[in-house]
């Protein structure tokens, strides 16, 4: 695919070797495409992507793959806190207060081939494609409950989750006995650590904790707003079986 390289952000330095692991999704929540490429390319604002994606699905190179973008900002995955280091940051021209608060087919059209691109270059495993939301659910809502994580699970590029049958239920409920977790939350918070999310300071704080669910939720439990414990329990076990057999 064609990249437009014509403009360079300087905001980027060495990965000092960590390998790229992880592909993370973001808004700008800036006017247009131009005003992003300014902006990321500013040397003052000390923030960078690798990628940006125009409503018109035109992918821009801002910082090369192989040196480390800032993107993330203070962020967790799986015990991971240096996130820029392992990741590529892929920014969309978005903004869900102004013209721009369309997820076009073009933009998305490019993402999933960039997405392809970079899963195979770097062998990214599906449960590595993320919501900057996923990794920094206490400061961030981007790419927001707008953003179509059905398409791109409906093209293979991040899990579905198939459904569980009653023995496989049994198991994971066997093994959460075993670790003696009794309340949902528990185990909520548990399989949540599991997949990857940061549940350090969730246990003795509830909005911390409803910051988390609410992450979770705008990505795998679309338009359920007033949603209870155990919808979110069922659909989380049903992702941390999912997870545990293709995480490899
Ligand atoms: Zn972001």
């Amino acid at each position: 695919m064609k990249y437009i390289n014509k403009y360079k952000s300087p905001n980027y330095n060495s990965r000092k070797n960590s390998r790229i692991k992880l592909i993370i999704i973001h808004y700008t929540a800036l006017k247009n495409t131009l005003d992003a490429v300014s902006y990321l390319c500013n040397k003052e604002k000390k923030v960078s992507s690798h990628y940006l994606i125009s409503q018109n699905g035109t992918v821009y190179n801002l910082v090369k793959d192989k040196f480390r973008a800032w993107h993330a900002g203070q962020a967790f995955w799986q015990d991971n806190i240096d996130i820029n280091s392992i990741s590529i940051g892929i920014e969309l021209d978005y903004n869900p207060r102004g013209k721009n608060n369309k997820f076009s087919l073009k933009m998305i059209y490019s993402l999933k081939k960039l997405i392809i691109n970079l899963q195979k270059n770097y062998k990214i495993n599906k449960n590595n494609i993320l919501a900057h939301s996923d990794i920094a659910p206490f400061r961030k809502k981007d790419p927001g409950k707008n953003f179509p994580w059905h398409s791109l699970s409906s093209s293979n590029l991040v899990m579905s989750f198939k459904n569980l049958t009653k023995n496989e239920i049994k198991i994971i409920e066997k093994w959460f006995n075993n670790y003696n977790f009794k309340s949902k939350k528990h185990r909520i918070i548990f399989a949540l650590s599991l997949i990857g999310y940061d549940t350090r300071k969730v246990n003795k704080n509830d909005i911390l904790y409803n910051k988390l669910i609410r992450a979770y939720r705008i990505r795998y439990l679309k338009g359920q707003d007033k949603i209870k414990n155990k919808s979110i329990y069922n659909t989380l076990i049903k992702h941390l079986f999912n997870f545990l057999l293709t995480n490899s």
